[in-house]
């Protein structure tokens, strides 16, 4: 597979540092908030992307973070901690919105199909880790104590802008908002690695430490969760665009002062969806969740597909009418796919050469939009339906767009007769009515003979205000 690496500006042949296994790692959401829709677009194409390693026969070991503390309104060591400022905003503590939003975090993965990483490290369950390897820096003579804070020196490193050949428009994302200068720090780009003195003294979490009572910096977590989980050579670190600076630049110098040799073979950052009035927002604007596309009638399966139809490299705007062209796209994809019956031999040569322009797209630096194409091709091959349904589930397995089960779900639904009665239910339905008939009737030993012919079926009748419905065993 070719990957564009961030670091070297180039696509580049995966290599895995050990062969057979991907060591990789993705930076958290910051719990504070639910998640916009351009936050769960990385998540969407990093998913993509472990699940096509699998399907290409690699062992993925992936672990992600949970920031619950340490990350400032500006990504720049300025600025109150996000998390204090949810807590406040809901009155309720830090770790109450920790929970809260991690699980609503969660929830929207599962909608959205996104597999949730087996190692999840919320950032406040490995202070002692930050600790460690801040200590270690501070005795390397990487960082110093100023002001109570200590900080990570940068001048200290050959190269510290290692993304810096980047492209205006990812530059543009990553310039700091507002940020004041810290007295304390010894060079312009120096960055926190634990803070005991903050303009916020209200902070509600703080741990000793060697160097007083406080709180991890945010680039910290990432570092020391990685180093741990996954050793001293990661293969890919993923992360959304605005991320490359100041945060992994910062993760690479602490990694790699304290391990003393490079860290990251690939880096995988996902540009930014927008809005059509710029940077999509959690506070301006529409705030655009998982949730609110529910809401209004998205099945969130097809905000998934509306972004595999772009490359992950190009900045995406949202709009409801390109949402709508995805989901009249996805319903007719479903559509077609629901024609097809599980009939005829398997033909093998027709799946192999169905695979390879599949994998050719997503070897190309995931190209999702043209794998996307190549389940047109399975449905317009002349080949059996057994073989198209195969392979259709077979790329959905890294595509995620419940292809297989959306198009039973339809023909299920065809099956249903005007009154909206499906062939499995309709006797079950007759027997019912018999039953409220006989009831109106005053017959109540037909009534109850009924009931008890419905209960050795394995159905149980609850009978409600609307009527008497039932639930099967
Ligand atoms: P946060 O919860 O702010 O830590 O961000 C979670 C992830 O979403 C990070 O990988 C960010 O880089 C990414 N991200 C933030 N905004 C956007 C956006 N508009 N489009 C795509 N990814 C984003
Ligand atoms: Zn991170």
């Amino acid at each position: 597979m070719n990957l564009y690496n961030s670091l070297s500006h180039k696509k580049e042949e995966f290599i895995p540092y050990e062969k057979g296994v991907c060591r990789m790692y993705t930076c958290g959401p910051t719990v504070y908030h639910f998640a916009h829709i351009g936050n769960l677009r990385s998540y969407i194409m990093e998913d993509v992307l472990e699940k096509y390693l699998v399907y290409s026969g690699l062992r993925v070991d992936r672990v992600m973070n949970i920031t619950d503390v340490g990350h400032l309104s500006s990504d720049a060591d300025t600025g109150e901690d996000k998390m204090l400022k949810g807590a406040k905003r809901e009155h309720k503590t830090v770790m109450e919105i920790a929970k809260f939003y991690t699980d609503a975090f969660f929830a929207d993965c599962e909608k959205l199909n996104i597999k949730i990483p087996d190692t999840v490290v919320p950032a406040t369950s490995r202070i002692d880790d930050f600790i460690e390897l801040t200590q270690a820096l501070v005795d390397k003579g990487y960082a110093y104590v100023a002001g109570g804070n200590v900080y990570f020196d940068t001048s200290r490193l050959k190269e510290y802008y290692v993304f810096n050949k980047m492209e205006a428009e990812d530059l543009a994302v990553g310039v700091r908002e507002g940020v004041e200068e810290d007295e304390n720090k010894r060079n312009k780009t120096d960055f926190v690695l634990w803070f005991t003195k903050s303009k916020f003294d209200s902070q509600e979490l703080k741990w000793d430490s060697p160097w007083g009572v406080g709180y991890p910096g945010w680039h910290i977590e990432c570092s020391a969760i990685s180093i741990k989980e996954l050793g001293e050579h990661l293969d890919i670190h993923c992360g959304g665009i605005d991320n490359a600076f100041p945060h992994h630049t910062n993760e690479i110098a602490q990694s790699e002062a304290f391990l003393g040799h490079p860290w990251c073979n690939y880096w995988f950052h996902v540009l930014h969806l927008n809005t059509s009035s710029g940077k999509m927002s959690k506070s301006k604007g529409e705030f655009l969740t998982v949730s609110l596309l529910e809401e209004k009638g998205y099945n969130p399966i097809v905000y998934r597909f509306f972004c595999l139809q772009s490359h992950y490299r190009k900045s995406l705007v949202f709009s409801y009418e390109a949402l709508d062209n995805a989901k009249g796209a996805y319903n007719k994809l479903i559509a077609k796919i629901a024609t097809l019956s599980d009939e005829g031999e398997f033909d093998a040569a027709a799946a192999a050469k169905l695979r390879s322009s599949f994998a050719e797209a997503l070897d190309n630096d995931l190209n999702t939009s043209l794998a996307v194409t190549a389940l047109y091709d399975v449905l317009k091959e002349k080949t059996t339906g057994k073989t198209k349904l195969a392979l259709l589930a077979e790329f959905d397995s890294v595509l995620g767009l419940n292809l297989i089960s959306a198009s039973n779900a339809l023909n299920a639904e065809k099956e249903k007769d005007v009154n909206g009665i499906s062939p499995e239910d309709a006797p079950i339905i007759a027997l019912i009515n018999e039953r409220t008939e006989a009831k109106k009737a005053k017959n109540y030993a037909r009534a109850d003979e009924i009931r008890r012919e419905l209960s050795e079926m394995g159905i149980t009748l609850i009978d409600t205000a609307e009527g008497t419905k039932f639930e099967r065993a």
